[in-house]
């Protein structure tokens, strides 16, 4: 059985002040670790911070992003050897917002997803389609590419660590939601994808995230389909009764 992996994805939101409350609330109000992975990934300002304060919890900080490089003339950018040392355990690589805007491509992302094993972080590697790829009947084919092109190069067991996330570009922040169906249809997509392009072991063991508009309402029926494994949630795991609700729904 595969473990269920909630993640909240604050974004660019939050001041420290708001990041401890979250914290503070929520902290030892999660579930077991045993029962679900809970894990918020936090802007890199509030890290440390966050990692501290949640030590010896089961509530797991991650960050949104990094470099694939570990140091250099890179100004602005953050290594994984820095997350390391913070206590980081999770990092989102390729989410859509660093693809679009920021001009991520599919090799960046998978340099990144090479430098998160070797630095010992769990990679959640975001895939998702446009809405006009959607009409196009492109999904498959686009989220079988970026799969692909994530774990190029990794060995057998990083790919079965690795945690993807499937977030259809339409469904984010637009409280448009995918249906569970056509969520769980591209997740297995994904998880016969990883088969053939790894092995049916590592297809077996990673974990897929649903995420777009994910909520309390909905989180129960997007978490019983069949390859569904947990959620990555931006608003709805900004606050913390909330971020609460759907962990529990991930025991
Ligand atoms: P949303 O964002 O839950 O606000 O749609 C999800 C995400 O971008 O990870």
């Amino acid at each position: 059985m595969r473990k269920q992996v909630i993640a909240g994805n604050w974004k660019m939101n939050k001041t420290h002040r708001e990041a401890e409350d979250f914290i503070q609330t929520a902290k030892n109000e999660v579930p077991s670790a045993d029962q679900v992975e809970s894990v918020v990934c936090a802007p890199f300002p509030f890290l440390q911070k966050l990692v501290e304060e949640t030590e010896g919890t089961n509530l797991e900080i991650g960050a949104q992003n990094m470099h694939f490089e570990e140091s250099g003339a890179f100004t602005g950018e953050v290594s994984p050897v820095m997350l390391k040392e913070l206590g980081v355990k999770y990092v989102v690589l390729g989410h859509s917002e660093r693809r679009e805007i920021f001009k991520e491509t599919d090799e960046d992302v998978n340099k990144k997803v090479h430098a998160a094993f070797k630095h010992g972080l769990t990679p959640i590697i975001c895939v998702g389609e446009s809405l006009e790829q959607r009409e196009a009947d492109q999904t498959m084919d686009h989220v079988e590419s970026q799969v692909k092109k994530a774990l190029e190069g990794l060995t057998n067991e990083q790919c079965a660590q690795t945690i993807i996330a499937y977030e259809p570009i339409w469904a984010i922040g637009t409280g448009r939601t995918a249906t569970a169906e056509q969520a769980n249809e591209v997740c297995t997509h994904i998880r016969e994808v990883v088969s053939n392009f790894v092995n049916a072991d590592a297809a077996d063991a990673v974990r897929i995230q649903y995420g777009g508009s994910v909520k309390p309402a909905n989180v129960d029926e997007l978490l019983s389909q069949s390859d569904i494994d947990g959620a990555l949630v931006g608003g709805a795991s900004l606050e913390a009764d909330s971020f609460l609700k759907l962990v529990e729904a991930g025991k």
